[in-house]
């Protein structure tokens, strides 16, 4: 799932290369994406794209003085830059894995797709972005906030640290992947409970989210959106390497996996040596 820092990327991406540009056809192809029917897609036409940004793991494309398309990838969904469209014809609906077409003037645009049976982008053409209700529930960025608040959001949420850090409302943008490399810097184990974290481990807590949030936005931010996904791949440490040892220790990466997710920690460095058992990971389900 894309996080804070490839949104970021896609944003930095299209404020560079799509800004400034006039849509001039926006086709949807799956109606089940779009979750909003006014305004119409048709009122898209025309306007210039005037700003491109995030709010937390949501995209926010600005649209002419006062209309925004706000996407959230969910697990498999991306945002493909088109230099140009092989065909001028309109999309089919319900026709593969693109969900929405952005055509601009000078022939480029960019595909919304979605890889996959499952689907969960949600996409949304607003008048204010907190309009969408996971935008209007976010917590603060988790690269805005300074070590006390960071602190006392976090603390302000009794449970599992795996489950607070990447609770939205708490903190906005960070997820499943990077949550597991923030707990591996840190050296927390991701079942530490918040209430009874002291104010040192907290601040090593904040610094580690900083670091590493701010790592994968320098190394996201520049690249082509179809290299972004490998970068995400290459930067990490414990998360998606089961079984590969420790960049720091060479002790053997472990998994605790449930139902459709799965979390990645390092057992010296996060857990005292001790592998932890998966009946626990039920409990962050909330
Ligand atoms: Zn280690």
């Amino acid at each position: 799932m894309p996080e804070l820092p490839e949104v970021e990327a896609l944003a930095a991406y299209l404020r560079e290369r799509a800004v400034g540009h006039t849509v001039e056809r926006f086709e949807v192809s799956s109606f089940s994406a779009l979750k909003t029917y006014d305004p119409a897609p048709s009122a898209v036409a025309g306007l210039t794209i005037t700003t491109a940004g995030r709010h937390g793991k949501f995209l926010d494309v600005g649209l002419g003085p006062d209309i925004h398309l706000v996407v959230h990838l969910a697990r498999a969904g991306w945002l493909h830059y088109r230099d140009s469209f092989k065909s001028p014809a309109p999309l089919k609906p319900g026709s593969g894995p693109i969900a929405i077409r952005v055509r601009l003037d000078d022939g480029s645009g960019f595909d919304l797709t979605e890889a996959g049976t499952q689907k969960s982008l949600a996409a949304y053409l607003v008048r204010d972005p907190a309009e969408v209700p996971g935008v209007a529930r976010l917590g603060p960025d988790a690269l805005a906030v300074d070590r006390d608040e960071f602190a006392e959001r976090i603390r302000g949420r009794n449970g599992q640290i795996k489950g607070v850090l990447t609770d939205q409302e708490v903190l906005a943008g960070i997820g499943n992947a990077y949550s597991d490399e923030i707990l591996h810097v840190a050296k927390m184990s991701p079942f530490a409970l918040t209430g009874k974290l002291t104010d040192e481990q907290l601040t090593t807590l904040f610094e580690a989210t900083r670091q590493v949030e701010t790592d994968a936005v320098t190394r996201s931010v520049g690249q082509k959106a179809a290299e972004l996904k490998g970068e995400k791949r290459a930067g990490m440490r414990v998360h998606a390497r089961t079984g590969l040892p420790c960049p720091v220790c060479g002790d053997t990466v472990r998994e605790v996996s449930f139902a459709d997710k799965s979390l990645q920690y390092c057992p010296t460095c996060q857990t005292g040596g001790k592998p932890l058992a998966d009946r626990r990971m039920s409990k962050l389900i909330r």
